[in-house]
C-alpha cells in the first residue's frame, strides 16, 4: 500500500513534468485519458482520469479525451456515451478535444505505406498459430517469418490488397521489421495490421477490413495529438521499446515521452473488464450501474460523490509499486465527505409500533431537528411526534445482551429530538413474537435529562401516521473475499450472497418525502443512503452507500 501522507500531490510524474518544464523542454503540458469503449469506466479509470486531467489542471496544459478502439467486435456507442458521461460527472472537460483512434485510420495506413518503404514493415503470410511458435519464447529466439525479406515493391502491393480485402481474416497480417533476437518479444517483428472482415465498426462501418493493432496505433495517436506525456499503467513498460521505435520511424509531428504507473487494485471486487462483462452479461448483477459495481456509474448510484472519488485518488497517490488499496481506504474517503455534507434524517428500517398511552390520540408536536450537529447553515427541520410511532426491531430487547443501552421491559431510552420513554408492557403474537411495545412518556425530558435518573441510550423513531414507507437496498462488499479468484478458483464462487438485502417495509420521517434521485442522507445511527433512481413520488428507495463506522468482519450493528 502507498502512504497516503508522502504521496500527496508530488509524485514521480510531477516530477518529471516539473523537469521538463524547468527545462524547456516544453511550455505546456498535454496529456490523454485513452479509454477503450468496451466496457464502462471503473474507479481504477478514475485514478488514471484525476491524474491526467488533474496534471493538466495544475501545469496549465490540456488533456484529450481519446478513444482507443481499434478492436471493433467488442467495441459500442454504448460504452462512448457513458464513459462521456462518467469522465464529465467525475469533474473533468475534455473541450474540443474528443477524439478517435479511428479518425487517424487513413493516416495510420500511410505511416505503415512508410515504413514498408523504409525496409521497416513486411506483409506476412504465417496464421495466428503458426506466428505464436515463430515468435520463440524468453529463452529462444523467435525465427524469421518467410515474408521478412520480400521486397518492398512486393509488400506495398500485397498491402493494399489486404486493404482492399481480397485476403480473408487471418490469412495475412502487416509486420514491423524490428529484432527475432530481441529479448524483449514485444520487438519481434510484432504485428500492426489485422485483416477482419464483416466487422462494422462503430465510427467508421465497414469502411475498413484492416485495423491496426493498439501497440501501432497507440503510440502514432499520442505523436498526432503532440502528446507530451503519455502515462499509462506499469503492463506497458515493456511495450515502451515499441512505442519509441514507431514514433522514431513514421514522419509524425511530436516524440511523447511514455511514462508507466502502477494500476489501482482494490480488494473485495475485480477491475478487469473482462470480468465485470461477464458479471453484466451473466446476471450475476442488475447492470453495469449496479450500486455493487466499481464502475463509476455503480458508485454514483451507490451515492458515492464525485469529490469523494477524487479525494481518494489524491489519497491513494501515484507510485510504481504494485499494491492493492483496501477498501476501508475508500470507504473512509466516502464517509468523511458525507458525514461533512449530508443532512441528518430518521428512517426506521426493520419497524417495530411503540404506543405511548400517556400522549393523547390525534395529539401531534411538532419535534425542532436539526439537520446537521456540526453545520448549523444545514439549518433545521420539524418532525411530528405522536401516541403512535415506530422504532427498529433491532433497538429492543427482551433478554438484552451486556451493555445493551436501548429499550428494554421497564428501562428507559431518549428518543432521538423528543422524550424519555420507558418500556411497560411487551406485546406478542401467538408464536412468541414481539409485535407492539407499550410505553409511558416522560413529558419533562424534552431538550433535557429526567432528574435523578440516568438514560444512557438514544435511539430515532417515526411518528406511524406520517412516516412514508420505503424500500432499502443494503449494500455490502461484492465479494467475500480480498482477492476473488485468487488460488485459481472461480471468482464467481466468491461473490458475496449478502451483498444485497432489500428491506421492503421500512419507514421514512415525512421529510424525505418526495426525495429526488441522488439525494444524499445520513440515516441517524443507520448510515449513508442515497435516494435510488427507482425511487416514485410515492416511495423512495434508498441505497445504503456506507455504514456510519468500518464494521466489515465484526458483527453487524
Ligand atoms: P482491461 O485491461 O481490463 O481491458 P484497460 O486497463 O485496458 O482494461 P482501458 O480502457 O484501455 O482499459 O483503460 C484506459 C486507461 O485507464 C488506460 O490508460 C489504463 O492504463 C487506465 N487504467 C485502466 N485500469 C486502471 C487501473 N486499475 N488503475 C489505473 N489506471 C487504469
Ligand atoms: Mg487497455
Amino acid at each position: 500500500m502507498t502512504d497516503p501522507v508522502d504521496s500527496h500531490r508530488s509524485n514521480f510524474i510531477r516530477q518529471i513534468i516539473e523537469e521538463d518544464l524547468a527545462a524547456g523542454r516544453h511550455r505546456r503540458i498535454a496529456t490523454r485519458f485513452p479509454p477503450e469503449p468496451n466496457g464502462y469506466l471503473h474507479i481504477g479509470h478514475a485514478k488514471s482520469i484525476c491524474l491526467n486531467f488533474g496534471l493538466a489542471q495544475d501545469y496549465p496544459g490540456t488533456c484529450n479525451l481519446r478513444f482507443d478502439d481499434t478492436n471493433p467486435h467488442k467495441e459500442d456507442v454504448e460504452f462512448v456515451d457513458s464513459i462521456q458521461a462518467d469522465v464529465r460527472w467525475l469533474g473533468y472537460d475534455w473541450g474540443d478535444r474528443r477524439y478517435f483512434a479511428s479518425d487517424y485510420f487513413e493516416q495510420l495506413y500511410g505511416f505503415a505505406i512508410e515504413l514498408i518503404q523504409k525496409g521497416l514493415a513486411y506483409v506476412c503470410d504465417l496464421e495466428a498459430e503458426e506466428l505464436r511458435a515463430y515468435r520463440g519464447t524468453l529463452t529462444e529466439p523467435g525465427r524469421e517469418s518467410p515474408g521478412r525479406n520480400r521486397s518492398i515493391a512486393e509488400n506495398l502491393d500485397l498491402f493494399q490488397r489486404m486493404r482492399a480485402g481480397e485476403f480473408p481474416d487471418g490469412a495475412r497480417s502487416l509486420r514491423a521489421r524490428i529484432d527475432m533476437a530481441s529479448p524483449n518479444i514485444n520487438l519481434r517483428d510484432p504485428v500492426l495490421y489485422r485483416i477482419r472482415h464483416g466487422v462494422i465498426h462503430h465510427q467508421t462501418g465497414t469502411l475498413w477490413c484492416l485495423y491496426p493493432t493498439y501497440d501501432y496505433t497507440h503510440p502514432i495517436s499520442d505523436a498526432l495529438e503532440c502528446i507530451t506525456h503519455s502515462i499509462c499503467t506499469l503492463e506497458f513498460e515493456d511495450h515502451r521499446p515499441l512505442y519509441d521505435w514507431c514514433v522514431d520511424n513514421v514522419s509524425v509531428p511530436s516524440k511523447p515521452r511514455q511514462i508507466e504507473f502502477s494500476r489501482l487494485n482494490l480488494e473485495y471486487t475485480v477491475m478487469s473488464k473482462r470480468l465485470l462483462t461477464q458479471l453484466v452479461t451473466e446476471g450475476h448483477v442488475t447492470g453495469w450501474d449496479d450500486p455493487r459495481m466499481p464502475t463509476i456509474a455503480g458508485l454514483r448510484r451507490r451515492g458515492y460523490s464525485a469529490a469523494a472519488i477524487r479525494d481518494f485518488c489524491e489519497r491513494i497517490g501515484v507510485t510504481k509499486a504494485d499494491n492493492r488499496v483496501e477498501m476501508a481506504l475508500l470507504e473512509s474517503a466516502i464517509r468523511d465527505d458525507l458525514d461533512a455534507t449530508a443532512p441528518r434524517r430518521m428512517a426506521v428500517l426493520r419497524p417495530l409500533k411503540v404506543v405511548i398511552e400517556n400522549i393523547p390520540e390525534g395529539q401531534v408536536e411538532q419535534m425542532a431537528a436539526g439537520n446537521h450537529p456540526k453545520d448549523a447553515a444545514l439549518g433545521t427541520r420539524e418532525v411530528p411526534f405522536a401516541r403512535e410511532i415506530y422504532i427498529d426491531r433491532n433497538d429492543f430487547a427482551e433478554q438484552p445482551p451486556k451493555g445493551f443501552k436501548r429499550l428494554v421491559p421497564g428501562g428507559e431510552v431518549r428518543l432521538r429530538n423528543a422524550y424519555v420513554i420507558r418500556c411497560d408492557q411487551v406485546i406478542k403474537n401467538a408464536h412468541g413474537e414481539v409485535t407492539e411495545l407499550r410505553a409511558t412518556a416522560d413529558l419533562q425530558t424534552l431538550g433535557r435529562n429526567p432528574e435523578g435518573r440516568k438514560v444512557g441510550g438514544v435511539i430515532h423513531w417515526v411518528s406511524a401516521a406520517h412516516a412514508v414507507p420505503c424500500e432499502v437496498r443494503l449494500y455490502d462488499r461484492l465479494f467475500s473475499v480480498p482477492v476473488p479468484g485468487a488460488g485459481g478458483g472461480d471468482f464467481l464462487a466468491d461473490i458475496n450472497p449478502e451483498a444485497l438485502t432489500v428491506v421492503t417495509d421500512s419507514l421514512a420521517e415525512p421529510a424525505l418525502a418526495g426525495v429526488a434521485p441522488g439525494e444524499r442522507y445520513q440515516f441517524e445511527r443507520e448510515g449513508y443512503f442515497v435516494a435510488d433512481p427507482d425511487s416514485t413520488a410515492a416511495r423512495p428507495v434508498f441505497n445504503l452507500t456506507v455504514g456510519l463506522r468500518d464494521t466489515w468482519g465484526k458483527a453487524q450493528r
